[in-house]
């Protein structure tokens, strides 16, 4: 099959020949019969999440392998990690493998199961990370996701532990004393609302601690959704040294900041806003952008976490914290850091496809759109603006933040080692 009529990464436009579930050949007026037009759009290697939530086992009225990974077909992705903090929670062999199947059985795209560090996510005694690494799903990344490592021997013995298989441990940097019955950032507006505020400083301390402990050990750290320009300076400074931490920040967190809690197109103390971490000021906006330009936060991970109406459609301090974000991860970066100018698409796919798969070590992800590489492939017309319609959406859940906004750009197709996942924006 030829792709026609496709700009790699923005550049001059072009044809790709797929075969046999890699790219061919790339050029001007490729010869061939079977052939999809590409119209122009932009062509990226297909996406790589490091950090979706898919539910499954045990919240299948949220979002299961199958929905979740449609979600993630719609919004370019060729790749999603998925969170530990199932039920059961992902911390033995069996269940990283049950996960795995699934993925292998349903999914849209390829799944890789992330493993709990501590059995339960209690953060009492570490899970079984070396026998889900030597399992069907070879499991290189471990989180306690939703909750932090915050006992700091443990930590050290993950670091320590993964080691052995060239694993990462990502880390939900939330000192939890210092956010007890938070429930949204700590700063202006929480003490106009009277809510519980959630200190910057509660990441930053543990994101700190855990940097050096990485550094201590000789092992690799990874920073999960980074929302404060305190820990951007940490990271830098981290970076610095040469050690081996990696972060990643959300869309959302590029694009929308805490006052949305006080006022906002849906109301005041809508829940839809409630997310953990929180949504920061504008000051920290601007920070974690500069921050994934130069290369200090390394690529943007969505951190979808899908909830049912009634876990979301309720008062403010008994919502559940999250936001689905597959579909829209690509248009919102386009608005925080593509329409600003602080990144081209060269350094879109660096950061949403190229180094969360490195960072995962996916062999067959993340690929540049080279001749010999896999057919993972994601075309986006950049040129539209649409009003984001969560009725639409591939996910079984509907807990949008962007809803009724209108965002710039569009998935059009998505390919899967050769084979399409999408075609003009609708899955195949
Ligand atoms: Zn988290």
């Amino acid at each position: 099959m030829i792709i026609r009529n496709v700009r790699i990464l923005g550049a001059e436009p072009a044809d790709i020949r797929v075969e046999d579930g890699a790219i061919a050949e790339i050029g001007p007026g490729l010869a061939g019969d079977d052939t999809l037009d590409g119209a122009g759009a932009i062509a990226l290697p297909g996406l790589v999440d490091l950090h979706t939530h898919l539910r499954e086992p045990g919240r299948e009225d949220a979002e299961t392998v199958q929905t979740g990974t449609q979600s993630a077909a719609r919004g370019g992705y060729t790749a999603v990690h998925a969170m530990a903090n199932t039920s059961p929670v992902a911390d033995t062999a069996g269940v990283v493998e049950q996960v795995w199947r699934l993925g292998r059985e349903f999914a849209h795209c390829d799944v890789h199961p992330v493993g709990a560090v501590t059995v339960g996510l209690e953060g009492r005694q570490l899970a079984e990370l070396g026998a889900m690494a030597d399992s069907a799903a070879r499991v290189r990344v471990f989180s306690d996701d939703g909750r932090c490592v915050d006992d700091a021997v443990l930590m050290r013995r993950a670091l320590e532990y993964v080691k052995a298989f060239d694993g990462v441990i990502a880390q939900h940097a939330q000192e939890p004393r210092l956010t007890a019955g938070a429930q949204m950032n700590e700063g202006v507006i929480s003490g106009r609302l009277g809510l519980t505020g959630w200190p910057a400083v509660a990441e930053e301390a543990i994101i700190a601690r855990d940097c050096l402990l990485a550094a201590h050990v000789g092992s690799r750290l990874h920073v999960c959704h980074v929302s404060t320009a305190g820990s951007v300076e940490i990271l830098r400074w981290a970076k610095s040294k040469g050690w081996n931490v990696t972060a990643e920040v959300t869309p959302h967190h590029l694009l929308l900041t805490d006052d949305l809690v006080e006022e906002s197109p849906v109301g005041a103390y809508n829940p839809i806003y409630k997310v953990n971490p929180p949504l920061r000021t504008r000051a920290d906006v601007e920070a974690l952008r500069a921050a994934l330009a130069d290369g200090t936060i390394d690529i943007v991970a969505t951190d979808h976490a899908p909830h049912p109406v009634e876990d979301k459609e309720t008062e403010w301090s008994a919502a559940a914290m999250g936001m689905v974000g597959l579909e829209t991860a690509l248009s919102v970066v386009q608005e925080a850091m593509v329409e600003t100018g602080l990144l081209d698409w060269a350094g879109v796919a660096q950061r949403m496809s190229v180094v969360p798969a490195r960072i995962g070590r996916l062999a067959g992800q993340g690929q540049p759109l080279e001749v010999g590489a896999p057919a993972n492939i994601t075309l986006y017309d950049p040129s539209v603006r649409t009003k984001v319609d969560p009725s639409a959406f591939a996910s079984k859940s509907r807990n949008t933040p962007y809803e009724g906004m209108t965002l710039p750009g569009r998935v059009v197709a998505t390919f899967l080692r050769g084979r399409p996942t999408v075609l003009e924006g609708k899955l195949v």
